[in-house]
Order: structure tokens, then sequence, then C-alpha cells
């Protein structure tokens, strides 16, 4: 697949997952659409060399798996690690506020995001409901508006002369959305929508009541070049969409060797700890249903590698002074490995040597990122598998601008240049070699 291609997909799945349930569905379609069978975690497994398959838990967790078609006791494992979820604004169990003729929901803060980019913005509602039918069964469907529903509007600058130089936000008090103008006689206004946007996308589902909702906030604005020469992509959520599409699109390449795996994985942004984030136990108890026997295990993940993916801060033209000077990624020069001395990131010089490998043998030249000494370090899953499974990892990422802010920004080229490293990991005939 070429460049132009791949960035238009790109921006189809960015597009398409509003919220980390629907970017595991995205995915698990395309892998569906091209042979990989469905396991659930609820039943035992029956799996044969050289098929694929995928796995989800608890809706935004997405497993995928093709293993080798001429496996040996010790055949390792390739492994991809990424995330689904963004920072966002996840709306209250109980959200409805009213007064001064507004109908307005109250929402909590998901992750970190850059608060400031977040108003005047044209924001969507999606996630996931969870309802009763009329036989008592419980379901769980996903939900989108697909349309702007909501706005945060900021306080207009004659109200407030000194905003540009001393503003500040009240986490508490200045972002509830603005969902409509209130009526007489709703008691709930945003369970009423809610009820309705259900009968829209599934007029056949006979539910009796909602009973619960994961539901989020988001950017509704499409993805777009920019630049004189297009050499930008500006987008809502490439932190972490952009890798879990990385991943996928290499393991579904046609050739493959060894066992390749994909993990994208939710509740990176809070932390990982979870039943779904990198913290819990899913990656683990996958190999363990895979591979029974321990000490064989233990053999096979020593010869495996992990590539977590996660974003790197590129250079900021108008803050180069928050780069090392020795350490400054730059936009479309490709992806950038990340290292920290505390392991925050889970590159070494041992798992970064084999990454260069491959990435110099499909003509891509390494970046590298350190933090300055006198600021602290972000981290990503790398570390948390690594330390789990014992399994030699680096941490990488395309370089990007304003991570965390409701818009990105990366280089146009970034992502496909991620993509032929990626994908030159999984169908490379043989991992590069370390001396015993
Ligand atoms: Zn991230």
């Amino acid at each position: 697949m070429q460049q132009e291609q791949f960035n238009k997909q790109l921006f189809e799945f960015l597009h398409q997952s509003p919220t980390p349930f629907h970017a595991a569905e995205y995915l698990a379609d395309h892998f569906h659409q091209v042979g990989f069978q469905r396991l659930l975690e609820s039943e035992i497994w029956e799996t044969e060399a050289g098929k694929g398959y995928y796995c989800i838990r608890d809706n935004g967790t997405l497993l995928a798996f093709k293993l080798a078609a001429d496996p040996c006791e010790i055949t390792p494992w390739r492994m991809t690690g990424a995330h689904t979820d963004s920072p966002a604004l996840q709306i209250k169990p109980l959200p409805d506020r009213s007064g001064n003729s507004y109908t307005q929901l109250g929402i909590e803060i998901y992750g970190g995001p850059l608060l400031s980019t977040w108003f005047d913005r044209d924001l969507g509602i999606g996630g996931r409901v969870t309802i009763i039918d009329e036989n008592d069964t419980i379901k769980i469907r996903l939900l989108d508006f697909q349309r702007p529903v909501v706005t945060i509007p900021s306080l207009a600058i004659h109200l407030d002369r000194k905003v540009n130089e001393e503003r500040t936000i009240d986490r508490q008090k200045h972002l509830y959305p603005l969902l409509g103008q209130s009526l007489d006689n709703e008691d709930s206004p945003f369970s009423a929508i809610i009820h309705q946007q259900i009968q829209k996308q599934y007029p056949d589902l006979s539910f009796r009541e909602l009973l619960g909702f994961d539901l989020f906030c988001y950017d509704t604005q499409a993805p777009a070049f920019l630049g004189m020469r297009e050499e930008f992509i500006s987008a809502s959520r490439l932190d972490n969409l952009v890798s879990c599409f990385i991943g996928a699109q290499a393991l579904l390449q046609d050739k493959l060797s060894d066992n390749c795996l994909l993990l994208c994985s939710n509740h990176e942004e809070i932390g990982s700890s979870s039943v779904a984030g990198a913290h819990g136990n899913f990656l683990r108890t996958t190999l363990e249903r895979l591979l029974p026997d321990a000490p064989s295990r233990q053999i096979i993940l020593n010869r495996s590698f992990l590539i977590s993916l996660d974003n790197a801060h590129g250079v900021h033209p108008n803050f180069v002074e928050k780069h090392d000077p020795q350490h400054l990624p730059l936009l479309n020069h490709g992806p950038v490995i990340k290292y920290n001395a505390s392991q925050r990131y889970a590159t070494t010089g041992r798992s970064s040597a084999l990454y260069k490998t491959l990435a110099q043998e499909v003509g891509v030249s390494p970046q590298e990122f350190v933090m300055k000494n006198d600021m602290a370090c972000g981290s990503t899953i790398g570390p948390i598998t690594a330390t789990d499974l014992g399994v030699q990892t680096v941490d990488l990422g395309i370089p990007s601008l304003a991570m965390h802010s409701i818009r990105e920004t990366t280089g146009s080229k970034d992502p496909y240049l991620l993509f032929k490293t990626i994908a030159h990991f999984y169908n490379r005939s043989q991992l590069p070699q370390y001396e015993t």
C-alpha cells in the first residue's frame, strides 16, 4: 500500500472512531473481513496454525494475532501494543443541569486533555450504552450521534479583559457543555435524547430501560492535511489511534513470519489499571491459553519482542527550549525511539538495536527522544508489558505536536514510515539475532 492510500484509510479510521469502543469495533470488523476469527474469552479456544484470530475485552480493548503457518516448539511472538483511548470529557451518571433556559451536561475529565482546546468546538456524543430488554436480558450497544450535539462556549473577552494573560479553567465550574434550551415538561433531557438515539440506531431493539452508559464528548471535525505542500496531518485522537491503525494494517499483510500479535488497550490515558487496561491480565492470560506449558512459554517470551507504539513529542518551533538540544525529533523524519533512564519508556540500548536494524533495512532513519533532565517524563504501555511478561521491548512513536489537544498535528509522511517498519517487523523471515 502506498502513502496516499494509507493516509486516506487512516483518516477514515480516525473519523469513524470517536471512542475506544468504536476504534476496537472498527478494527475487529477489518480483521473479520479478511478471515480472522473472533474468539470469546468466555469459551474454550481451538486455534490452528496459519490462522488469524481476534478477541475484544470490555468493548474497548482489541487483541489480534496470526499464528505461524509452520510453527516449532519455540516459535517467537512478534508483538506490537498501542492504546485506543484519548483524553476526553466523559459524561457523568446524572448529567442533567438546567437554569437560565439552558440545558447542560455534567462531565468528568478523562485523562489529561489540554482543556482550553475543548472550548467552542462542535462536539459529538458517543460511546457505549447498557440496556435491559423486554426479556430481562442485559445488552450492550455502541452509540454515536455522528453529528455535533454540544459545545462549551468561551466567555466573551468583553466580560474578562485579562483572559489572554490570566485565564484559568475551573474544572468543576467552567466545563458544562451546552445541550440545548430547556422545556418545562422535561425531567431528564439527556436521558430523552439517548433513548431517541438508541431507537434511531437500533430500531429493532425492544429495550425496557437504559441501565448504564460510558459516553464521551468528542470532536466531530474530520481529519485534514495542512501546510503549503500538505506536509502535515491535523486530526483528533492521533494519540494513539494512529498507532492502532498502523499495527492493524501491518498485521493484515499477507506474508507474516513467526506468531504476530497486536494489542490495542483501553485506559492508557488514566494509568492502564483496569480490566481492559495494559495493567490488566488480557495479554498474559491470552498467551497462557495459547502456550499452556509454563517453562516453554518462558523460553518463547525470551525469544520474543514487543514494539510499544505511542506518539512522541516533535520539536515545537515556538518552544524549542522544552527539548533537550541533542534530541529534537522532526516531523516527517519518521518514527522516534523514546528513552528514559528511569524506564518510564522500556527502551534500552539492547532493544533499540533490534528496531534500528529493522528500520535501516526499509530505508527509515530512526530519530531519538529523551526528556530534558528538569522535566518529568510521561510513560506508556511499554514498561507495563515488559515488566509483566519479561519481554524485550522498545518504545516508539510518530513525532507529533500539541499532544492531548483536541486537535493534534503530525507529519503526513510519518504514519506511513512507521507502518513500513512495523510491516517489516512482522514479515522479516527471522528477527535479527542476538549473540547468546
Ligand atoms: Zn498516548
